[in-house]
């Protein structure tokens, strides 16, 4: 999931968490997006560049390669090891931390689920040749038209399209 919509539905969240959790509410908002700083560290270690840029250009190509180490913070064991520390200290600014990036990862799990699902639905329904060039590909890739400005359309199979690599890598330029 694109960092805009981690945002726009961490700050709906915050809003909703605000009554209870008042003037500490920016704690988990602020973790459910920064989680993902982990992307631009291995970029950065990866790569040898400190470049946010690169890192963003890197992640927004057509198909790269999706690695658990690209997503350290993500991970089940660095939220499993956070989960304990915070009940071992019983540390509130832990729980809150903890809770920001529970919530960011069940979004990208949602967002993982509806993206195979289109992605299988269009595929059968293209009969796996690339609607872009023709040609038969067993692994057609999912490529995003357009993005709703609604939450609740995000997932339309009216935005979305498969083709094959070469055509999905030049709908990227
Ligand atoms: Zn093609
Ligand atoms: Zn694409």
């Amino acid at each position: 999931m694109r960092i805009q919509e981690h945002l726009k539905l961490s700050g709906a969240a915050a809003v909703v968490a605000l009554p209870w959790l008042k003037q500490e509410v920016w704690i988990p908002f602020v973790a459910s997006i920064g989680i993902d700083v982990d992307h631009y560290l291995w970029h950065a270690v990866t790569y040898r560049t400190l470049s946010l840029r690169a890192a963003i250009r890197y992640f927004r190509r057509a198909d790269p390669p999706q690695l658990a180490q690209q997503r350290l913070f993500h991970q089940p064991v660095f939220l499993g090891t956070l989960f304990f520390v915070a009940a071992w200290t019983r540390s509130r600014l832990l729980w809150l931390i903890l809770a920001g990036f529970v919530f960011h990862v069940g979004l990208d799990a949602i967002h993982v689920t509806q993206m195979r699902r289109l992605k299988r639905t269009l595929s059968e329904q293209a009969g796996h040749m690339c609607p872009e060039c023709g040609q038969f590909c067993d692994t057609l890739q999912l490529h995003t038209v357009s993005y709703a400005r609604n939450v609740v359309d995000r997932y339309n199979v009216a935005h979305f399209v498969v083709l094959c690599g070469d055509c999905h890598a030049r709908a990227h330029g």
